[in-house]
Protein backbone atom coordinates (compact mmCIF):
# COMPACT_ATOMS: atom_id res chain seq x y z
CA UNK A 1 0.00 0.00 0.00
CA UNK A 2 1.59 3.48 -0.65
CA UNK A 3 1.76 6.25 1.71
CA UNK A 4 1.75 10.34 0.76
CA UNK A 5 5.21 11.16 1.51
CA UNK A 6 5.16 13.84 4.43
CA UNK A 7 8.53 13.86 4.06
CA UNK A 8 10.77 14.21 7.27
CA UNK A 9 10.07 17.14 10.02
CA UNK A 10 11.79 19.01 12.24
CA UNK A 11 10.95 20.90 15.48
CA UNK A 12 12.76 24.37 16.07
CA UNK A 13 11.98 27.54 18.78
CA UNK A 14 11.94 29.92 15.93
CA UNK A 15 11.27 29.81 11.59
CA UNK A 16 12.45 32.17 9.57
CA UNK A 17 10.92 32.03 6.30
CA UNK A 18 13.08 33.84 3.82
CA UNK A 19 17.00 34.84 3.59
CA UNK A 20 17.27 38.21 2.79
CA UNK A 21 18.64 41.42 4.71
CA UNK A 22 15.55 40.86 6.93
CA UNK A 23 15.09 37.12 7.54
CA UNK A 24 18.86 36.65 8.23
CA UNK A 25 19.33 39.74 10.42
CA UNK A 26 16.37 38.40 12.14
CA UNK A 27 17.22 34.68 12.49
CA UNK A 28 20.93 35.99 13.56
CA UNK A 29 18.79 37.96 16.47
CA UNK A 30 16.60 35.61 17.65
CA UNK A 31 20.38 32.44 17.33
CA UNK A 32 22.16 35.33 19.79
CA UNK A 33 19.56 35.65 22.52
CA UNK A 34 19.84 31.79 22.85
CA UNK A 35 16.84 29.90 20.47
CA UNK A 36 17.08 27.42 18.23
CA UNK A 37 16.48 28.97 14.97
CA UNK A 38 16.15 27.39 11.34
CA UNK A 39 16.27 29.98 8.33
CA UNK A 40 14.91 28.62 5.18
CA UNK A 41 15.32 30.03 1.25
CA UNK A 42 14.25 28.77 -2.05
CA UNK A 43 17.92 30.14 -3.14
CA UNK A 44 21.12 28.43 -2.53
CA UNK A 45 22.96 31.20 -0.52
CA UNK A 46 21.72 33.86 1.88
CA UNK A 47 21.42 37.30 0.90
CA UNK A 48 17.92 37.67 -0.77
CA UNK A 49 17.23 39.84 -4.10
CA UNK A 50 19.21 42.99 -3.47
CA UNK A 51 22.71 41.36 -1.73
CA UNK A 52 21.98 38.18 -4.35
CA UNK A 53 25.23 35.18 -4.33
CA UNK A 54 27.28 35.20 -7.60
CA UNK A 55 26.75 31.49 -9.40
CA UNK A 56 29.17 29.59 -7.73
CA UNK A 57 32.14 29.42 -10.21
CA UNK A 58 31.60 32.90 -11.32
CA UNK A 59 34.43 34.96 -11.11
CA UNK A 60 35.32 38.52 -12.30
CA UNK A 61 31.55 40.02 -11.46
CA UNK A 62 32.29 43.69 -10.52
CA UNK A 63 32.63 43.50 -6.76
CA UNK A 64 30.03 46.76 -5.75
CA UNK A 65 28.66 47.40 -2.67
CA UNK A 66 25.80 45.17 -2.54
CA UNK A 67 28.06 42.31 -3.18
CA UNK A 68 30.35 43.29 -0.72
CA UNK A 69 27.76 43.79 2.04
CA UNK A 70 25.68 40.29 0.70
CA UNK A 71 29.11 38.72 1.55
CA UNK A 72 29.76 40.12 4.81
CA UNK A 73 26.36 38.96 6.05
CA UNK A 74 26.72 35.62 4.76
CA UNK A 75 29.82 35.25 6.91
CA UNK A 76 27.83 36.34 10.16
CA UNK A 77 25.26 33.63 9.47
CA UNK A 78 28.40 30.80 9.03
CA UNK A 79 29.36 31.96 11.99
CA UNK A 80 26.09 31.90 14.20
CA UNK A 81 24.53 28.78 15.19
CA UNK A 82 21.63 29.00 13.06
CA UNK A 83 20.57 26.37 11.02
CA UNK A 84 20.34 27.90 7.56
CA UNK A 85 18.71 25.39 5.01
CA UNK A 86 18.95 27.15 1.50
CA UNK A 87 17.11 25.20 -1.51
CA UNK A 88 14.36 24.77 0.61
CA UNK A 89 10.84 26.15 -1.62
CA UNK A 90 8.34 26.69 1.44
CA UNK A 91 4.78 25.90 -0.08
CA UNK A 92 2.51 25.77 2.79
CA UNK A 93 1.91 27.54 6.05
CA UNK A 94 -0.67 26.18 8.60
CA UNK A 95 -1.52 25.43 12.27
CA UNK A 96 0.70 27.26 15.07
CA UNK A 97 3.19 26.65 12.99
CA UNK A 98 3.99 24.51 10.68
CA UNK A 99 5.86 25.25 7.76
CA UNK A 100 5.98 22.34 4.63
CA UNK A 101 8.90 22.91 2.35
CA UNK A 102 10.33 20.80 -1.05
CA UNK A 103 13.84 20.72 -0.92
CA UNK A 104 16.05 18.94 -3.77
CA UNK A 105 14.89 15.48 -2.90
CA UNK A 106 11.65 15.88 -0.70
CA UNK A 107 9.24 17.15 1.53
CA UNK A 108 10.10 18.65 4.82
CA UNK A 109 8.45 20.36 7.54
CA UNK A 110 9.30 21.80 10.21
CA UNK A 111 7.66 23.08 13.51
CA UNK A 112 7.86 26.38 16.08
CA UNK A 113 5.48 27.79 18.11
CA UNK A 114 7.25 31.25 16.74
CA UNK A 115 7.53 32.08 13.17
CA UNK A 116 8.97 35.07 11.13
CA UNK A 117 8.00 35.75 7.92
CA UNK A 118 10.60 37.74 5.58
CA UNK A 119 9.85 36.78 1.66
CA UNK A 120 10.24 39.69 0.54
CA UNK A 121 8.66 41.96 -2.16
CA UNK A 122 7.74 40.46 -5.97
CA UNK A 123 8.24 43.40 -9.17
CA UNK A 124 5.20 45.12 -10.52
CA UNK A 125 4.26 45.14 -14.39
CA UNK A 126 1.56 46.99 -15.50
CA UNK A 127 0.48 45.54 -18.41
CA UNK A 128 0.43 47.14 -21.98
CA UNK A 129 0.39 45.30 -25.79
CA UNK A 130 3.20 42.98 -26.50
CA UNK A 131 4.53 42.69 -22.49
CA UNK A 132 4.58 38.99 -23.06
CA UNK A 133 6.43 39.25 -26.24
CA UNK A 134 9.72 37.40 -25.29
CA UNK A 135 12.43 39.75 -25.23
CA UNK A 136 10.18 41.78 -22.38
CA UNK A 137 11.81 40.90 -18.85
CA UNK A 138 10.54 42.34 -15.67
CA UNK A 139 13.33 45.10 -14.54
CA UNK A 140 13.85 43.74 -11.14
CA UNK A 141 14.30 40.37 -12.62
CA UNK A 142 16.83 41.91 -14.33
CA UNK A 143 19.11 42.49 -11.38
CA UNK A 144 18.58 39.02 -10.51
CA UNK A 145 20.39 38.09 -14.03
CA UNK A 146 22.87 41.03 -13.92
CA UNK A 147 23.64 40.09 -9.80
CA UNK A 148 23.72 36.16 -10.30
CA UNK A 149 24.62 35.33 -13.27
CA UNK A 150 26.60 38.89 -14.80
CA UNK A 151 24.41 37.91 -17.81
CA UNK A 152 23.29 41.18 -20.43
CA UNK A 153 19.88 39.98 -21.27
CA UNK A 154 20.18 41.65 -24.70
CA UNK A 155 22.26 43.15 -27.75
CA UNK A 156 20.27 46.49 -27.64
CA UNK A 157 18.30 47.16 -24.22
CA UNK A 158 15.32 49.40 -23.19
CA UNK A 159 15.38 49.94 -19.56
CA UNK A 160 12.00 51.10 -18.80
CA UNK A 161 9.28 52.05 -15.79
CA UNK A 162 9.30 53.53 -12.46
CA UNK A 163 11.71 54.08 -9.44
CA UNK A 164 15.43 53.76 -8.40
CA UNK A 165 15.63 50.28 -9.97
CA UNK A 166 15.78 51.84 -13.72
CA UNK A 167 19.21 53.67 -13.04
CA UNK A 168 20.88 50.50 -11.50
CA UNK A 169 19.43 48.50 -13.68
CA UNK A 170 20.81 50.68 -16.21
CA UNK A 171 24.07 51.37 -14.93
CA UNK A 172 24.54 47.41 -14.09
CA UNK A 173 24.08 46.33 -17.70
CA UNK A 174 26.45 49.05 -18.96
CA UNK A 175 29.23 48.17 -16.31
CA UNK A 176 29.21 44.65 -17.74
CA UNK A 177 29.68 45.82 -21.41
CA UNK A 178 26.22 46.05 -22.63
CA UNK A 179 24.53 48.40 -24.49
CA UNK A 180 21.33 50.25 -23.42
CA UNK A 181 19.09 52.05 -25.99
CA UNK A 182 17.42 54.09 -23.84
CA UNK A 183 15.94 54.77 -20.33
CA UNK A 184 12.29 55.40 -20.34
CA UNK A 185 11.24 56.93 -16.89
CA UNK A 186 7.57 57.23 -16.34
CA UNK A 187 8.27 59.99 -13.58
CA UNK A 188 9.18 63.46 -14.96
CA UNK A 189 12.25 64.82 -13.62
CA UNK A 190 10.66 67.45 -11.20
CA UNK A 191 9.66 64.60 -9.15
CA UNK A 192 12.88 63.70 -8.64
CA UNK A 193 13.86 67.16 -8.11
CA UNK A 194 10.79 66.94 -5.28
CA UNK A 195 12.43 64.15 -4.10
CA UNK A 196 16.23 65.26 -3.99
CA UNK A 197 15.75 66.33 -0.55
CA UNK A 198 14.65 63.65 1.31
CA UNK A 199 16.87 61.52 -1.07
CA UNK A 200 19.85 63.01 0.24
CA UNK A 201 18.58 62.21 4.08
CA UNK A 202 20.53 59.02 3.33
CA UNK A 203 23.75 60.62 1.58
CA UNK A 204 25.58 56.89 0.54
CA UNK A 205 22.07 55.94 -1.31
CA UNK A 206 22.20 59.33 -3.00
CA UNK A 207 25.67 59.11 -4.09
CA UNK A 208 25.31 55.65 -5.36
CA UNK A 209 22.41 56.60 -7.63
CA UNK A 210 24.63 59.92 -8.92
CA UNK A 211 27.30 57.42 -9.84
CA UNK A 212 24.76 55.36 -11.74
CA UNK A 213 23.11 58.08 -13.33
CA UNK A 214 26.92 59.28 -14.05
CA UNK A 215 27.21 55.86 -15.83
CA UNK A 216 24.36 56.59 -17.99
CA UNK A 217 25.18 60.07 -19.24
CA UNK A 218 28.56 59.11 -19.93
CA UNK A 219 27.54 55.97 -22.19
CA UNK A 220 24.92 58.88 -23.75
CA UNK A 221 22.05 56.96 -23.36
CA UNK A 222 18.74 58.51 -23.88
CA UNK A 223 16.93 59.41 -21.12
CA UNK A 224 13.20 59.92 -21.49
CA UNK A 225 11.76 60.78 -18.50
CA UNK A 226 7.52 61.62 -18.26
CA UNK A 227 7.46 58.42 -20.82
CA UNK A 228 6.22 54.99 -20.52
CA UNK A 229 6.03 52.35 -22.95
CA UNK A 230 3.25 52.39 -25.24
CA UNK A 231 3.55 48.95 -26.60
CA UNK A 232 6.01 46.49 -27.63
CA UNK A 233 6.66 44.93 -31.17
CA UNK A 234 7.84 41.84 -33.17
CA UNK A 235 7.52 38.81 -34.82
CA UNK A 236 7.52 35.99 -32.41
CA UNK A 237 10.27 38.05 -30.45
CA UNK A 238 10.69 41.71 -29.29
CA UNK A 239 12.07 44.25 -32.07
CA UNK A 240 10.94 47.40 -31.45
CA UNK A 241 9.43 49.37 -27.92
CA UNK A 242 7.16 52.45 -28.89
CA UNK A 243 7.51 54.82 -26.07
CA UNK A 244 4.98 57.44 -25.59
CA UNK A 245 4.67 60.66 -22.89
CA UNK A 246 2.82 60.38 -19.93
CA UNK A 247 1.52 63.20 -17.76
CA UNK A 248 2.02 63.82 -14.19
CA UNK A 249 -0.37 60.50 -12.67
CA UNK A 250 0.79 58.50 -15.75
CA UNK A 251 -1.95 58.45 -18.09
CA UNK A 252 -0.59 58.79 -21.45
CA UNK A 253 -1.10 62.33 -22.86
CA UNK A 254 -3.58 62.53 -25.68
CA UNK A 255 -3.06 63.22 -29.22
CA UNK A 256 1.19 63.49 -28.24
CA UNK A 257 3.46 61.21 -30.53
CA UNK A 258 4.80 58.27 -29.50
CA UNK A 259 7.82 57.05 -31.48
CA UNK A 260 9.96 53.87 -32.02
CA UNK A 261 12.80 52.78 -30.51
CA UNK A 262 15.20 49.37 -32.26
CA UNK A 263 15.39 46.70 -29.44
CA UNK A 264 15.61 43.00 -28.72
CA UNK A 265 15.30 43.07 -25.29
CA UNK A 266 12.90 45.34 -22.75
CA UNK A 267 13.08 45.51 -18.93
CA UNK A 268 10.55 46.78 -17.72
CA UNK A 269 9.17 47.10 -14.14
CA UNK A 270 6.28 49.73 -12.33
CA UNK A 271 7.50 49.15 -8.77
CA UNK A 272 7.23 46.18 -6.40
CA UNK A 273 3.95 44.60 -4.52
CA UNK A 274 4.87 43.63 -0.89
CA UNK A 275 4.80 39.41 -0.99
CA UNK A 276 2.82 39.03 2.07
CA UNK A 277 1.69 35.77 1.21
CA UNK A 278 2.86 33.98 4.50
CA UNK A 279 0.72 36.37 6.77
CA UNK A 280 -2.28 36.26 4.66
CA UNK A 281 -2.45 32.50 4.70
CA UNK A 282 -2.56 32.47 7.85
CA UNK A 283 -4.97 34.84 8.31
CA UNK A 284 -3.42 37.72 10.34
CA UNK A 285 -4.65 41.43 10.04
CA UNK A 286 -4.17 43.29 6.82
CA UNK A 287 -4.68 46.91 5.82
CA UNK A 288 -4.06 48.59 1.77
CA UNK A 289 -1.25 50.63 1.75
CA UNK A 290 -0.44 51.98 -1.82
CA UNK A 291 2.62 53.51 -0.55
CA UNK A 292 4.06 50.72 0.48
CA UNK A 293 3.28 48.33 -2.29
CA UNK A 294 -0.43 46.72 -1.41
CA UNK A 295 -1.90 45.10 1.06
CA UNK A 296 0.52 44.51 4.04
CA UNK A 297 0.04 42.78 7.69
CA UNK A 298 -0.56 45.17 10.89
CA UNK A 299 2.50 45.15 13.11
CA UNK A 300 3.64 46.37 16.07
CA UNK A 301 6.12 48.46 16.69
CA UNK A 302 8.15 45.05 16.55
CA UNK A 303 7.12 43.03 13.90
CA UNK A 304 4.41 41.37 15.80
CA UNK A 305 1.18 40.32 13.82
CA UNK A 306 -2.25 40.33 14.91
CA UNK A 307 -1.88 36.11 15.51
CA UNK A 308 0.46 35.14 18.59
CA UNK A 309 3.73 34.13 17.71
CA UNK A 310 3.84 35.10 14.05
CA UNK A 311 5.83 38.20 13.06
CA UNK A 312 6.69 39.67 9.73
CA UNK A 313 9.78 42.30 8.37
CA UNK A 314 11.38 43.30 5.53
CA UNK A 315 9.81 44.75 1.55
CA UNK A 316 7.42 41.66 1.88
CA UNK A 317 5.80 43.41 4.52
CA UNK A 318 6.13 47.01 2.88
CA UNK A 319 8.17 48.23 1.02
CA UNK A 320 11.37 50.20 2.86
CA UNK A 321 14.26 49.18 1.03
CA UNK A 322 17.39 46.73 2.24
CA UNK A 323 18.64 49.26 5.14
CA UNK A 324 15.31 49.59 7.04
CA UNK A 325 14.94 45.54 5.86
CA UNK A 326 17.73 44.62 7.90
CA UNK A 327 16.63 47.16 11.45
CA UNK A 328 13.20 45.62 10.82
CA UNK A 329 14.64 41.92 10.45
CA UNK A 330 16.76 42.54 14.39
CA UNK A 331 13.40 44.24 15.53
CA UNK A 332 11.45 40.74 14.48
CA UNK A 333 13.95 38.09 15.45
CA UNK A 334 14.48 40.51 19.14
CA UNK A 335 10.30 40.37 19.71
CA UNK A 336 10.33 36.34 18.86
CA UNK A 337 12.95 36.13 21.64
CA UNK A 338 11.13 38.22 24.12
CA UNK A 339 7.97 36.45 23.64
CA UNK A 340 9.69 32.89 23.51
CA UNK A 341 11.24 34.00 27.27
CA UNK A 342 14.64 34.26 26.20
CA UNK A 343 15.47 37.55 26.66
CA UNK A 344 13.50 39.96 29.51
CA UNK A 345 11.32 42.85 27.96
CA UNK A 346 14.17 45.57 29.22
CA UNK A 347 17.18 43.61 27.00
CA UNK A 348 14.81 43.35 24.55
CA UNK A 349 14.46 47.71 24.11
CA UNK A 350 18.08 47.82 25.22
CA UNK A 351 18.59 45.87 21.94
CA UNK A 352 16.49 47.00 19.47
CA UNK A 353 17.13 50.67 20.03
CA UNK A 354 19.86 51.41 17.57
CA UNK A 355 18.19 49.39 15.01
CA UNK A 356 14.51 51.45 15.90
CA UNK A 357 17.35 54.60 15.23
CA UNK A 358 18.22 53.29 12.06
CA UNK A 359 14.88 52.67 11.11
CA UNK A 360 13.50 55.83 11.82
CA UNK A 361 16.52 57.58 10.21
CA UNK A 362 16.26 55.56 6.98
CA UNK A 363 12.40 56.26 7.01
CA UNK A 364 12.03 60.07 4.54
CA UNK A 365 14.98 58.39 2.01
CA UNK A 366 12.48 54.74 1.86
CA UNK A 367 9.14 57.29 2.08
CA UNK A 368 10.48 59.06 -1.35
CA UNK A 369 11.87 55.64 -3.21
CA UNK A 370 8.53 53.90 -2.16
CA UNK A 371 6.67 57.09 -3.63
CA UNK A 372 8.65 56.80 -6.97
CA UNK A 373 7.55 53.02 -6.86
CA UNK A 374 4.14 53.44 -6.38
CA UNK A 375 1.43 52.14 -8.35
CA UNK A 376 0.03 54.92 -10.49
CA UNK A 377 -3.62 54.09 -11.15
CA UNK A 378 -3.92 56.30 -13.81
CA UNK A 379 -1.15 53.73 -16.20
CA UNK A 380 -3.67 51.43 -15.07
CA UNK A 381 -6.91 52.86 -16.52
CA UNK A 382 -4.59 53.28 -19.50
CA UNK A 383 -4.42 49.57 -20.10
CA UNK A 384 -6.54 48.44 -23.72
CA UNK A 385 -9.39 46.21 -23.56
CA UNK A 386 -7.50 43.41 -25.69
CA UNK A 387 -4.05 43.53 -23.64
CA UNK A 388 -3.66 40.51 -21.30
CA UNK A 389 -3.47 41.49 -17.57
CA UNK A 390 -3.27 37.90 -16.16
CA UNK A 391 -0.45 36.22 -18.51
CA UNK A 392 -1.12 32.51 -16.44
CA UNK A 393 -4.39 32.48 -17.54
CA UNK A 394 -4.46 34.74 -21.05
CA UNK A 395 -7.34 36.68 -19.27
CA UNK A 396 -7.58 40.50 -20.92
CA UNK A 397 -8.23 43.42 -19.63
CA UNK A 398 -11.91 43.48 -21.59
CA UNK A 399 -12.80 40.08 -20.10
CA UNK A 400 -12.00 41.09 -16.70
CA UNK A 401 -14.30 44.71 -17.13
CA UNK A 402 -16.71 42.30 -18.69
CA UNK A 403 -17.21 40.46 -16.01
CA UNK A 404 -16.92 43.15 -13.20
CA UNK A 405 -19.76 44.24 -15.41
CA UNK A 406 -21.65 40.90 -15.17
CA UNK A 407 -21.57 41.49 -11.34
CA UNK A 408 -18.38 40.27 -9.85
CA UNK A 409 -17.95 42.37 -7.18
CA UNK A 410 -14.70 41.11 -5.46
CA UNK A 411 -11.98 40.31 -6.03
CA UNK A 412 -12.59 36.68 -5.45
CA UNK A 413 -16.06 36.51 -7.16
CA UNK A 414 -13.74 38.09 -10.33
CA UNK A 415 -11.29 35.25 -9.90
CA UNK A 416 -14.11 33.05 -10.19
CA UNK A 417 -15.59 34.87 -13.01
CA UNK A 418 -12.16 34.48 -14.96
CA UNK A 419 -9.88 32.34 -13.16
CA UNK A 420 -7.52 35.31 -13.08
CA UNK A 421 -5.06 34.77 -10.56
CA UNK A 422 -5.74 30.98 -10.34
CA UNK A 423 -2.20 29.91 -12.75
CA UNK A 424 1.28 28.88 -11.55
CA UNK A 425 2.36 32.64 -10.00
CA UNK A 426 -0.85 32.59 -7.85
CA UNK A 427 -1.84 36.66 -8.63
CA UNK A 428 1.66 37.53 -8.10
CA UNK A 429 2.27 38.88 -11.39
CA UNK A 430 -1.33 40.36 -11.76
CA UNK A 431 -3.01 40.60 -8.46
CA UNK A 432 -1.95 44.39 -7.81
CA UNK A 433 -3.38 45.24 -11.34
CA UNK A 434 -6.78 43.20 -11.23
CA UNK A 435 -7.48 44.75 -7.73
CA UNK A 436 -6.85 48.35 -9.20
CA UNK A 437 -9.22 47.74 -12.98
CA UNK A 438 -12.05 46.61 -9.88
CA UNK A 439 -11.37 49.52 -7.88
CA UNK A 440 -11.92 51.72 -10.83
CA UNK A 441 -16.20 50.49 -10.39
CA UNK A 442 -16.05 50.43 -6.52
CA UNK A 443 -14.22 53.72 -6.22
CA UNK A 444 -12.64 52.15 -2.77
CA UNK A 445 -9.09 49.93 -3.27
CA UNK A 446 -8.62 49.42 0.61
CA UNK A 447 -12.24 47.86 0.95
CA UNK A 448 -11.16 45.10 -1.56
CA UNK A 449 -8.80 43.23 0.49
CA UNK A 450 -7.18 40.65 -1.26
CA UNK A 451 -7.44 37.31 -2.65
CA UNK A 452 -7.89 34.74 -0.28
CA UNK A 453 -4.50 32.98 -0.15
CA UNK A 454 -4.36 29.65 0.27
CA UNK A 455 -1.47 26.71 -0.20
CA UNK A 456 0.38 25.92 -2.15
CA UNK A 457 2.42 29.40 -2.30
CA UNK A 458 4.38 28.44 -4.83
CA UNK A 459 4.09 25.42 -7.56
CA UNK A 460 4.81 21.86 -6.14
CA UNK A 461 5.43 18.84 -8.33
CA UNK A 462 3.08 16.26 -7.37
CA UNK A 463 5.15 13.97 -7.80
CA UNK A 464 7.17 15.18 -4.59
CA UNK A 465 4.17 14.90 -2.40
CA UNK A 466 3.12 11.26 -3.64
CA UNK A 467 5.41 9.04 -2.79
CA UNK A 468 4.98 5.33 -3.50
CA UNK A 469 1.74 6.11 -4.30
CA UNK A 470 0.50 4.43 -7.57
CA UNK A 471 -3.37 4.17 -9.68
CA UNK A 472 -3.88 0.97 -8.26
CA UNK A 473 -3.99 2.73 -4.60
CA UNK A 474 -6.84 5.13 -5.01
CA UNK A 475 -9.43 3.91 -3.29
CA UNK A 476 -12.33 3.86 -6.39
CA UNK A 477 -15.56 4.46 -4.12
CA UNK A 478 -18.41 1.82 -5.01
CA UNK A 479 -20.60 2.75 -7.96
CA UNK A 480 -23.83 4.46 -6.42
CA UNK A 481 -27.23 2.31 -6.84
CA UNK A 482 -29.12 3.75 -10.39
C1 LIG B 1 13.42 40.50 -8.20
C2 LIG B 1 13.82 41.64 -7.27
C3 LIG B 1 15.04 42.27 -7.43
C4 LIG B 1 15.42 43.32 -6.59
N1 LIG B 1 16.63 43.90 -6.80
C5 LIG B 1 17.00 44.95 -6.01
C6 LIG B 1 18.23 45.61 -6.22
O1 LIG B 1 18.98 45.26 -7.12
N2 LIG B 1 18.53 46.66 -5.41
C7 LIG B 1 17.71 47.06 -4.39
O2 LIG B 1 18.03 48.01 -3.67
N3 LIG B 1 16.55 46.45 -4.17
C8 LIG B 1 16.17 45.41 -4.96
N4 LIG B 1 14.96 44.81 -4.74
C9 LIG B 1 14.18 45.26 -3.61
C10 LIG B 1 14.43 44.30 -2.44
O3 LIG B 1 13.24 43.58 -2.28
C11 LIG B 1 14.74 44.92 -1.09
O4 LIG B 1 15.32 46.12 -1.06
C12 LIG B 1 15.47 43.98 -0.11
O5 LIG B 1 16.04 42.89 -0.76
C13 LIG B 1 14.48 43.55 0.90
O6 LIG B 1 15.00 42.57 1.74
P1 LIG B 1 14.05 41.42 2.30
O7 LIG B 1 14.89 40.59 3.20
O8 LIG B 1 12.82 42.01 2.85
O9 LIG B 1 13.59 40.60 1.03
P2 LIG B 1 14.42 39.76 -0.04
O10 LIG B 1 15.77 40.27 -0.19
O11 LIG B 1 13.55 39.69 -1.23
O12 LIG B 1 14.52 38.30 0.63
C14 LIG B 1 13.44 37.43 0.70
C15 LIG B 1 13.93 36.02 0.60
O13 LIG B 1 12.81 35.14 0.77
C16 LIG B 1 12.97 34.06 -0.10
N5 LIG B 1 11.63 33.50 -0.37
C17 LIG B 1 10.54 34.14 -0.82
N6 LIG B 1 9.51 33.30 -0.93
C18 LIG B 1 9.96 32.09 -0.56
C19 LIG B 1 9.36 30.80 -0.48
N7 LIG B 1 8.08 30.60 -0.77
N8 LIG B 1 10.14 29.77 -0.09
C20 LIG B 1 11.44 29.95 0.26
N9 LIG B 1 12.06 31.15 0.19
C21 LIG B 1 11.32 32.21 -0.20
C22 LIG B 1 13.62 34.64 -1.34
O14 LIG B 1 14.31 33.63 -2.04
C23 LIG B 1 14.55 35.69 -0.75
O15 LIG B 1 15.85 35.21 -0.59
C24 LIG B 1 14.55 43.76 -5.57
C25 LIG B 1 13.31 43.14 -5.42
C26 LIG B 1 12.93 42.10 -6.27
C27 LIG B 1 11.58 41.47 -6.10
Amino acid sequence: MGKVNKGAGAIADVIVAGAGPAGTNAALAAAASGLDVVLLDEQDAAGGQVWRKPLDGLNGLPETAELKAGNALRERLIASNVRFLPGRRIWSVSGQYRVDVIGADNPEFFEAPHLIAATGAHERVVPFEGWTLPGVIGLAGATTLIKSGGIVPGNRIVVAGSGPLLTAVAAGILKLGGTVAAVVDIAPLGAWLKALPALASVPSLLAQGAVWTLAIGRARVPVYRGHAVVRALGNGRLEQVVIGPVDAAGAPVAGSDAFTIDADCLCVGNGLVAGSDITRCLRAGHTYDRLRGGVVPVLDDAGRTSRAGLYACGDGYGIRGAAMAESAGVLAGLAAACDAGAISAEEMQRRAAPHRATFAARRRFSDAMAGMMALRPEQVRAIAPETVVCRCEDITRGAIDAAIAAGAKDLNQLKHFTRCGMGPCQARMCGDVVAELLAIGTGDRAALGALTMRPPLRPVPLEALLGDFSYSDIPIPEPAPL
